[in-house]
């Protein structure tokens, strides 16, 4: 049964609703629509000209309508006359293809056809910072190495408490809170779920995080390398598969390496074999290489992988196995769309269980002192460019997440690239002008 989104604003005292979709570059749009209007709106979206958000559509396109679904409905914690929920983009009747919500339900349909349900958790960090935008919002957060700093986390309870309250009441059952590696850097963990849930959760907790830290002054920040020097934004996912019913974790094998089943590693050689071009999609900004491939922080490591290498219960590689039934995959960073996070693992993985890819030798070394001696992996993108050019390369993996999404992606990141490109610098003018 279809939840009623008149009768749910009744029942919570709700007076708006944001309907709200994401678009290729992660950004989240919305209109406040009043409960009063809200049941026509739920049948027939609300409108909006989709060229003036990042689809790739043309001002002369018609109007794309954000279709709540009611399932995803979220009052919010801090404002509880407004509910948010998250819609699914449509055209002329037809879904909009390269929208991302709509990306991911046709992967989480793909593999429901093989009998496979996908499961994931994420860890977004991000910084505290001030309101400018210019520098870590607490002074006195200045240690090298600040990470689990019990006095510097202690000095933003306000701010964290107030969002683990709300996740709380939410039942996202979140279970831990900390200060991370960077002066700054924060991360909150809460129970993984179904890819579409914790991809909508994601969101939320994005916006969440926002709105929290704006009450407060501050401002927070997903940026992948906010800071030089400093540890960057992460976005890990921990991947599970499960049968359709959700109950009997497919990837869990006590009898295997790592406790990862035969189907989990070629799952997982699935990401392995398209990783350089999969960065792409996880590693989405220019500033997103300044996070992976970076030189040693003032807290002793990045905590970022540099090569397409997995292992077991170490954190130096793309891939870490740290218990049995799951992987994480440690490539993604705070700029990544979470809808299309999700939608690539599920390409990449499907297509490995397809052609049984295997995942490769795993090097249980320290990749970071040790890397040198590692010949035969693959180096991921140095740069924005190479990335995309390596999933335009990737036939396969652009297939599976769907071709016309691809062909919007593309078009739109190289845009992003090339204003980057004409974009002039001071380094240039440093090391140039007197040449
Ligand atoms: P770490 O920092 O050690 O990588 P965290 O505790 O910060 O780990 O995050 C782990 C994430 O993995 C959480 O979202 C957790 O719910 C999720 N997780 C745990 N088990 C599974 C599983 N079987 N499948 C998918 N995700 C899982
Ligand atoms: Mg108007
Ligand atoms: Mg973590
Ligand atoms: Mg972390
Ligand atoms: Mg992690």
């Amino acid at each position: 049964m279809t939840l009623d989104l008149a009768a749910f604003a009744r029942d919570k005292g709700i007076k708006y609703f944001m309907i709200s979709y994401t678009d290729l570059f992660g950004g989240q749009r919305a209109k406040l629509v009043p409960a009063e209007a809200i049941a026509d709106m739920q049948k027939d979206g609300a409108g909006f000209a989709g060229f003036a958000t990042w689809l790739d559509l043309t001002p002369a396109h018609p109007d794309l309508f954000a279709v709540p679904d009611a399932s995803s409905v979220i009052q919010l914690p801090w404002k509880k006359d407004v509910a948010w929920v998250a819609a699914d983009c449509v055209m002329d009747d037809q879904p909009v293809e390269q929208a991302p919500r709509v990306v991911l339900k046709r992967l989480v349909a793909e593999a429901a056809k093989e009998g496979l349900r996908v499961k994931t958790g994420v860890e977004p960090e991000f910084f505290l910072i001030s309101a400018d935008g210019s520098v870590i919002s607490d002074q006195f957060d200045t240690a090298e190495k600040p990470c689990y700093d019990q006095q510097a986390v202690m000095r933003r309870y306000d701010v964290i408490a107030e969002i683990c309250d709300y996740m709380l009441e939410l039942g996202w059952k979140p279970y831990q809170n900390d200060h991370e590696d960077a002066n700054g850097q924060f991360e909150m963990n809460w129970e993984y779920d179904d890819v579409l849930k914790t991809a909508d959760k994601h969101s939320f907790f994005k916006f969440m995080v926002k709105s929290v830290a704006e009450k407060h002054g501050l401002r927070a920040t997903f940026m992948p390398k906010p800071f030089k020097g400093l540890t960057g934004n992460g976005c890990h996912a921990h991947i599970s598969v499960w049968d359709i019913d959700g109950k009997v974790n497919a990837f869990a094998d006590k009898e295997m390496a790592f406790g990862l089943s035969a189907q989990g590693k070629t799952f997982l050689g699935g990401i392995m074999k398209h990783a350089s071009a999969l960065a792409a999609i996880t590693n989405p900004t220019v500033n997103s290489y300044k996070r992976i491939n970076a030189p040693r922080t003032t807290s002793g490591a990045t905590w970022s992988p540099n090569t397409v290498t997995w292992t077991g219960n170490n954190r130096t590689h793309m891939v870490r196995v740290p218990g049995p039934g799951r992987f994480e995959l440690r490539l993604p960073d705070g700029a990544v769309n979470p809808y299309l996070l999700q939608a690539i693992i599920i390409a990449a993985g499907l297509d490995g269980i397809r052609s049984q890819a295997d995942p490769g030798r795993h090097y249980d070394i320290d990749m970071y002192a040790e890397g040198h001696l590692v010949k035969d992996a693959p180096r991921l993108p140095l740069n924005l460019l190479d990335a995309l050019r390596a999933y335009d390369a990737d036939e396969g993996l652009k297939a599976a997440i769907g071709a016309e999404f691809s062909a919007a992606y593309l078009k739109l990141k190289h845009r992003e690239w090339n204003a980057y490109c004409s974009h002039f610098t001071q380094w240039e003018r440093d090391s140039t002008l007197d040449i």
